[in-house]
Parts: C-alpha cells; sequence; structure tokens
C-alpha cells in the first residue's frame, strides 16, 4: 500500500479514502462515487477492526463478504482494496490508542465504552498507511464523524474529511450492513425510526419546542413500533455531541437516535440547519 501510494503520490495524484468494515451496500458505495468524483485515486479499506467491538458484540458475527464486495469495487472502478489483517494493523506489543474527550462521553461513547477509541485509532492508523489528501466518512454514523474531525484537527493531520448524505432503503430505513440481521417484522418498524427524525426535524424548523417535538416522536413510536427499545433521541451540538435542551436561537443541530430491535441496534441521525 505504502510503494502503490508513493507512486501516485510522485506524479501528483490526489488520494480519496474510503475506510469501511465491508459488508458493502449503496451507503459506502456513495462514498466510492464522491471520492471518485474529486480525485485521482480511491483507496477503499475493508477491515473488520476488533478493538471498536466490545466482548459479546458481533464481531465474530459481523457480515463478511469480501467477494461481493470487490466486485462493486471493481464496477465502480476503484483503483485500489486494502485488505489488512488484524496483525498487520496491530503489530505485536501495540500499546498506543487515541482517546478524543468530551465527544466519546454520551450516546454510542456511553453504550459503548471502548469503541470510539477503537475508531480512532485504527482511523490514525490507516490514515497514516494510505496518506490520502481526502477521507469520506458517512453523516449516518454522525458521532464518528465528529471524533474523525476533531482528531484530525487536534492532531494536525493533512487529510481533508468529506461527509457523504445518508443513503436510505426504500420506506427510508438507513442503510447498514447490520440491516440483514432484522427480521420482517423488526424491518418494517424500523422504517419508524426516520420517519420520526424527518418530523423532529420539520418541527423544530416551524417553532415547535424541542422536548414537545421529542415526545410526540416518543408517543409515535411507543404506539407503531412497540418492539422497538429507544436507547436516546435528543438533540445535540453537531460538533461536540453535547446534548441540548432546546433548538431556539441556533442556526444547527444534529437530531440522534439509536434504538435496538432484538439483539440489533439500528443508528440514524437529522442534521437540522435553518435556512
Ligand atoms: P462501516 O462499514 O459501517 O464502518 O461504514 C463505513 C463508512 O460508510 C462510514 O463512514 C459510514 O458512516 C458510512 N456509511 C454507512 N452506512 C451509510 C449510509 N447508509 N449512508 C452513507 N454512508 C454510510
Amino acid at each position: 500500500m505504502r510503494a502503490a501510494i508513493a507512486a501516485l503520490r510522485s506524479v501528483d495524484k490526489t488520494i480519496g479514502f474510503v475506510p469501511t468494515m465491508g459488508a458493502l451496500h449503496e451507503g459506502h458505495l456513495s462514498l466510492v462515487d464522491l471520492s471518485k468524483k474529486n480525485t485521482g485515486a480511491t483507496v477503499v479499506s475493508i477491515f473488520v477492526n476488533p478493538t471498536q467491538f466490545a466482548p459479546g458484540e458481533d464481531f465474530e458475527k459481523y457480515p463478511r463478504t469480501v467477494e461481493d464486495d470487490a466486485r462493486m469495487l471493481v464496477e465502480k472502478d476503484v483503483e485500489f482494496l486494502f485488505l489488512p489483517n488484524a496483525k498487520e494493523i496491530y503489530s505485536e506489543g501495540a500499546a498506543t490508542s487515541v482517546h478524543v474527550a468530551g465527544i466519546t462521553s454520551e450516546f454510542e461513547g456511553a453504550i459503548r465504552p471502548d469503541h470510539f477509541d477503537g475508531v480512532a485509532t485504527v482511523v490514525a492508523a490507516l490514515f497514516n498507511i494510505v496518506q490520502p489528501h481526502f477521507a469520506y466518512f458517512g453523516q449516518k454514523d454522525a458521532q464518528q464523524v465528529a471524533v474523525v474531525r476533531r482528531m484530525v484537527k487536534d492532531l494536525h493531520m493533512p487529510i481533508a474529511i468529506v461527509v457523504g448524505e445518508t443513503v436510505r432503503e426504500e420506506g427510508s430505513l438507513a442503510m447498514s450492513s447490520r440491516n440483514r440481521y432484522l427480521s420482517d417484522e423488526q424491518r418494517a418498524q424500523s422504517q419508524l425510526l426516520s420517519r420520526v427524525l424527518f418530523q423532529i426535524r420539520d418541527s423544530l424548523i416551524n417553532g415547535t419546542s424541542f422536548e414537545s417535538a421529542r415526545s410526540e416522536a416518543m408517543g409515535k413510536l411507543s404506539k407503531e413500533a412497540p418492539i422497538a427499545q429507544v436507547d436516546y433521541l435528543d438533540l445535540v451540538d453537531s460538533e461536540t455531541f453535547q446534548k441540548l435542551a432546546s433548538f431556539e436561537g441556533r442556526d444547527t443541530g444534529t437530531v440522534v437516535l439509536a434504538a435496538r430491535f432484538g439483539n440489533t441496534r439500528l443508528l440514524d441521525n437529522i442534521l437540522i440547519k435553518r435556512t
């Protein structure tokens, strides 16, 4: 990978990088499209990073479909697929980790305590290997975006972070490699997650308080998606991920939602912007 990158850089090619854990879907491919459009060579990595899973999470079970993934990337004319193994990323005795404080203390960070240290560490390592000019991340994982942006800024990494919009299935469920775990009933009810987010966005823009928009959404979820167990539904500052009580007087914010359907956790969010 290093040699390939050196060759590209020596002829002034702009390098775009899309880090993934594989089981690729249209969400990932939309980031590939962005990179293909804006750069001279695109590197996609597939690495199911063990350090971002807690014991008992779905690391072993995480879908691994590398042959299908490779086929999709060939169709997209991606120049490089980087498939490191865990020993290559974490050498024997590896002892360094990147911790982004504050942003990681709530939401996914509270529910999955070591998750973002794993994410930040592997993204830093991959950035050092791939040395991209641009790196592409999905709005779908909004807290991850905030963590990566903070890390890049704090560590003066010479990489521009580009965020792609959330790609949704028909019916508006945010695409995720984990959607394949859903039963028909769970899938049907999970469509409500995005719908309540759209509704909250419209309510906030129209001047409804977050408190009442939230309680209406929770009511709707418990009535129309009774099997969903909501972990959180909150309004946050998009950069710091600190909770906000209200949208009044603000231009932007993000409403974040996580819910469990059986053993499957689904995340979604909506960026709210006053125009
Ligand atoms: P993952 O393979 O789940 O680690 O995701 C790799 C990248 O794809 C991350 O930057 C995700 O935020 C992004 N991504 C995942 N799902 C979607 C989606 N539905 N729309 C846009 N980007 C996504």
